[in-house]
């Protein structure tokens, strides 16, 4: 068998240019609740609703109470991913991330009269004081109390672009499909606010932009939709929907235009005209809603008395022309897994898969094992960790022959699967690489598997 410390030299010279060292090994036996994962597959899976299905299935998510959910280590990885995504996009576009309480005092929410009119699905709680609170369901009042106290800001200082990726609460009276629609999730909450309307669209256009980069980074093709206000109120909205028989959404797309809007912009469904080119000739879709944009106007910043310095020679206080802007992160990852996988198997978009290399060692005591297949195969997982600077996945079941195991790996979604099986203990140890993404399989040495998932 080929000696490691040959594998770790051509490692290293790769190792000392990328290594950051916080990326690990996971073991499957280490990783909580990825257990039996053989057993429950093909049991209780509905056709609709894939990714609520495939997530409780596989043990990924757990519910605590209707719409409430526990996510597991997995789930997790994938979130996280796409937090860094949004995190980098927003970067870009220079806004910062603050994190503001959950608990909003109704007071606040009676400065905008939305206490009021949101009657159901706003949570809320009482202190011992008898103070009324709610569980914030958005952050627009919270986050323009906060402007308004900075009194000091000039025209100059402008745009703010200010974000927070917190969960949320709402009493939904619909809660039944997993963490498409919970009654707490996470979202990222992006506020701006600007000197003007002129200013307050070019924001509004960079936002969406961005939008339009972090959907494209996780391989969904969604599309622009004009929609409704709602109580969050301003001036116009629009919706990114993701086509899918499944979405609650209903939207017409003129075949003309191409422009698409919310079927809830409708009043008379008789005679539907597109709003932008005026044609009838449409097509009605289902789609869940995956991010939604607001050009507020002055609805919150006049309320609150949030205003700057203008430039002008008297230097004057102008209120803010604000905009808002929410993603739902949770909804995100499992919209991609609803219209992504197939029935039995998760597939995930590339850039938010858990780990993209799942290792299977032998099982114990068999001659691949007995032979330093074991050994070798855990050199060369702690190796890729480094030169990829990923974490990489670990079938130490080793108590399970391989075949058992592997089709309860296939269906987690992994891109490579890497298995050190017979082929193992030739004097140039050979992997077995199952491609996913090609659907196909090859047999490589380590040198070309670093090559091949480079
Ligand atoms: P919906 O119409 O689906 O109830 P909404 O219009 O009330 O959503 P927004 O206030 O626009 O939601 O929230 C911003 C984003 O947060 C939505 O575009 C959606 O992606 C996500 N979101 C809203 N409600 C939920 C929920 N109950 N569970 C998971 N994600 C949600
Ligand atoms: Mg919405």
């Amino acid at each position: 068998m080929l000696c490691l410390r040959h594998l770790v030299r051509c490692v290293d010279t790769h190792v000392m240019v990328v290594s950051v060292r916080y990326h690990n090994l996971y073991y499957w036996n280490q990783m909580f609740v990825l257990t039996n994962i053989n057993d429950s597959i093909g049991s209780h899976l509905s056709s609709t609703h894939r990714s609520q299905s495939l997530f409780k299935n596989k043990n990924l998510i757990s519910m605590t109470e209707k719409g409430l959910y526990v996510l597991m280590p997995y789930v997790v990885k994938a979130m996280n991913k796409l937090v860094d995504i949004i995190d980098d996009e927003m970067r870009q576009i220079n806004a910062h991330k603050i994190s503001m309480p959950s608990i909003v005092a109704k007071d606040l929410w009676d400065i905008s009269n939305r206490w009021e009119e949101s009657k159901e699905e706003l949570f809320r709680l009482t202190d011992r004081q008898k103070t009324s609170f709610c569980l914030a369901p958005t952050h627009e009042e919270v986050v323009t109390q906060l402007v308004s106290k900075t009194k000091h800001l000039s025209e100059s200082h402008l745009p703010i672009y200010l974000y927070q990726i917190t969960n949320k609460f709402r009493d939904e009276i619909k809660a039944k499909h997993g963490l498409l629609r919970g009654r707490e999730f996470l979202m990222k909450d992006l506020y701006t606010f600007d000197a003007n309307e002129e200013k307050a669209k070019e924001t509004y256009d960079k936002v969406c932009n961005a939008y339009e980069n972090i959907f494209k980074r996780i391989d969904l093709t969604v599309i622009k939709v004009r929609g409704s206000v709602g109580n969050i109120g301003g001036k116009y909205s629009q919706e990114f929907m993701l086509v899918s028989d499944l979405g609650e959404d209903e939207i017409y797309k003129c075949n003309v235009c191409e422009s698409a809007f919310n079927t809830e912009l409708i009043d008379n469904t008789d005679e539907v005209k597109c709003l932008t080119c005026n044609s009838n000739d449409l097509k009605k879709l289902n789609a869940i809603e995956v991010g939604h944009t607001f050009l507020l106007g002055t609805r919150y910043s006049h309320n609150f008395n949030a205003n700057y310095i203008s430039n002008d020679s008297e230097k004057s206080r102008k209120v803010f022309e604000m905009g808002c802007y929410g993603l739902g992160v949770t909804r995100i990852l499992a919209a991609s897994v609803e219209v992504l996988s197939q029935n039995y198997s998760i597939r995930w978009p590339k850039s938010l898969v858990p780990f993209r290399v799942c290792l299977v060692l032998p099982k114990k005591g068999s001659k691949e094992d007995v032979y330093n297949g074991t050994e070798f195969s855990l050199d060369f997982a702690k190796s890729l960790t480094n030169i990829f600077n990923e974490d990489v996945f670990i079938d130490d079941r080793t108590n399970q022959t391989i075949g058992k195991r592997l089709f309860g790996l296939q269906s987690l979604g992994f891109p490579y699967i890497i298995i050190a099986g017979k082929r193992i203990t030739e004097e140039i140890p050979i992997f077995e690489v199952i491609d996913n993404y090609r659907n196909d399989k090859y047999f490589m040495n380590h040198l070309d598997c670093i090559k091949f998932l480079g």
